[in-house]
């Protein structure tokens, strides 16, 4: 009985962010992280890769049927990513805050999209929409033994 410690509604969890093309190509990873790590966000894991084309339909197939698809698999393979695990309290949707909306015009002030996002397309970051989708996008990228919390 008695009450419940404030920490049980609590949760830590981890998602999976992606630095985009359009960032890296502008020299803006440190700035990013910056950004995750003043928010309240630690980077667990992280890696900087180059998409396949492959990758990019199989990471975006959930918008295969979008106008916006065959657009969106070119871009992500036009330079360099970095894939990273974020580890925090509510982490998806912290990470999301952090983010802003999909589109920079509509990002709130403050967030990384309406700071540095050049377009909707090109709008530099991806961070996982749910705490299922984190789990299954974590391991696209990451082992267990790549991840040190
Ligand atoms: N996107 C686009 N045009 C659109 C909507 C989305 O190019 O009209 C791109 C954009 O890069 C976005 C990604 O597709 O980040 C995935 O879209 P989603 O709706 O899942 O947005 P997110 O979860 O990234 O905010």
């Amino acid at each position: 009985g008695g009450p419940q410690p404030r920490e049980t509604n609590m949760a830590i969890e981890r998602t999976l962010s992606i630095i985009k093309p359009d960032a890296t190509r502008r020299n803006l990873t440190g700035a990013i992280n910056d950004r995750f790590e003043k928010g309240g966000l630690r980077i667990v894991a992280q890696k900087r890769l180059r998409l396949t084309p492959e990758m990019a339909g199989q990471f975006y197939e959930v918008h295969k049927e979008r106008s916006f698809f065959g657009s969106l698999c070119e871009f992500m393979t036009s330079g360099p990513v970095v894939a990273q695990v974020l580890e925090g309290e509510n982490a998806v949707l912290r990470n999301r805050e952090i983010m802003g909306a999909t589109n920079p015009a509509n990002a709130a002030e403050g967030t990384i999209r309406k700071d540095f996002a050049e377009s909707i397309e090109a709008n530099s970051v991806h961070g996982s929409d749910s705490l299922e989708n984190a789990a299954n996008e974590i391991a696209f990228f990451f082992s267990e033994i790549e991840i040190v919390g």
